[in-house]
């Protein structure tokens, strides 16, 4: 079977994999030329890392990424803490495979690797996806070269893993664009040697307060607290990503929160954050995954997680050297479908919570503090335990 994969992000490079080994000629095209990775860090929860090991990754993922023993959750208004979610042995326990926080260019740089140890699989850098024409046997891909030059493709199974604005997504007669949620993430990386040594400990530390929250966590082997800032921004920001001066991130939390991180962190990029609820995913030969499915607002930080899982369910229902691609795009778009909107709500829900003022807020932390660590983590127990459903 001949397999185009548009995008060479988490979810194309996870599907490439995924398809890998089955006698297919796989062709992954991405717009970019070269792989430096936006944004600092990524969380990947179990339902994501036990994909990762069946690719091979185990080893990789355990040398460059840390295994937090908890998320410390705290107010951002008066630090004071609210409550706790078991990870680390808890989690692996629970789920069999481990919660792992991990440099984004890490990530990546191993599933690279991994997709060029794969002789089936061809990565052609500087194509840009113009459109995918779906026909009853087959796909038609049309590109546009770095030089400003056409390219097309014919493939038997088309996947769409171009992201939140995707090109491919028109193909299965879904026109929409994504819609500005009204809140901006700003990320910045600070080295940990810059910062008291309770921001070295392997934990994610979330602080919680009305319509903001900040995440943070160590990566590349502690060296490096990835920081994510999430505050109301009506405007959206043009483009994928924008600079952001320190000065305003530290207004927007006005002397609150870790301020000693607020205050070393020197460059900050800032990115929009959009909405777009998932109606169908998939046609009879074009396949979406990843944010070009769904894209997921980042309160339940499950976008990458569940990139992955599309890519080891669409090839699960690919099994075989000639799977029978409408039949199997048909059950990937049924099956897929009520688990990709729960996360979505789910997430929504999340920041709801997450960015509740007074006095609901004082509702969330009674529920937080009663249910402990490990009801917490077990609350997840649907997301982080998630596994391919029996065939
Ligand atoms: C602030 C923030 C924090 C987050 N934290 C987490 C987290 O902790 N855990 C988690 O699981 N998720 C997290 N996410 C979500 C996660 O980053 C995304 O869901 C994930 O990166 C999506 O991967 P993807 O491969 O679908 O898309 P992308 O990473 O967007 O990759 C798409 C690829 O397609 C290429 N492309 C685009 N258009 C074309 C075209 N026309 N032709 C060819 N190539 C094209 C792009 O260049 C890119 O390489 C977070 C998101 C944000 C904004």
């Amino acid at each position: 079977m001949r397999v185009a994969i548009v995008g060479a992000g988490i979810g194309g490079l996870a599907t490439a994999l995924a398809l890998a080994g089955r006698g297919h000629e796989i062709t992954v095209y991405e717009r970019r030329t070269g792989f430096g990775e936006l944004g600092a860090g990524i969380q990947l929860s179990p339902n994501a890392t036990h994909v990762l090991a069946g690719f091979g990754l185990g080893p990789a993922l355990a040398r460059m990424a840390t295994e937090p023993e908890r998320v410390r959750i705290r107010s951002l208004r008066s630090g004071r803490e609210i409550g706790e979610v078991a990870l680390g042995a808890a989690a692996r326990e629970r789920f069999g495979a481990p919660f792992l926080a991990v440099a984004r260019a890490h990530l990546h740089t191993a599933l690279l690797d991994a997709v060029r140890g794969r002789p089936e699989i061809r990565l052609r850098v500087g194509r840009s996806l113009v459109r995918i024409d779906e026909r009853e046997a087959e796909a038609d891909l049309a590109f546009e070269t770095e030089s400003g030059g056409r390219e097309s493709a014919t493939a038997d199974l088309a996947v769409g893993a171009d992201g939140l604005w995707s090109r491919a997504r028109s193909a299965i007669g879904d026109e929409r664009q994504p819609r500005h949620a009204g809140f901006a993430a700003y990320r910045a990386s600070v080295p940990t040697a810059e910062l008291p040594d309770s921001f070295r400990a392997a934990e994610v530390g979330l602080w919680l307060g009305p319509a903001r929250h900040l995440v943070h966590y160590p990566v590349a082997g502690g060296r490096s607290l990835n920081v994510v800032a999430l505050a109301p921004r009506a405007d959206p920001l043009e483009g994928w990503s924008r600079e952001e001066t320190p000065d305003h991130v530290l207004q927007l939390f006005a002397g609150r929160g870790p301020t000693e991180v607020l205050k070393a962190a020197r460059a900050w990029s800032a990115w929009s954050l959009y909405e777009l609820p998932t109606r169908r995913i998939a046609g009879a030969r074009v396949a979406l995954v990843g944010d070009a499915a769904h894209p997921v607002l980042p309160y339940l930080a499950q976008g990458g997680s569940l990139a992955v899982e599309d890519a080891a369910h669409l090839a699960a229902l690919l099994a075989g050297s000639r799977p029978d691609v409408p039949a199997a795009l048909l059950r990937y778009g049924r099956e897929r479908l009520d688990r990709v909107r729960r996360i979505q709500a789910a997430a929504q829900r999340n920041g709801r919570a997450y960015h509740a003022g007074w006095p609901t807020s004082l509702a969330r932390d009674l529920v937080m503090r009663r249910l402990g660590p490990a009801g917490m983590l077990a609350r997840y127990g649907w997301v982080y335990g998630w596994r391919l459903p029996p065939a």
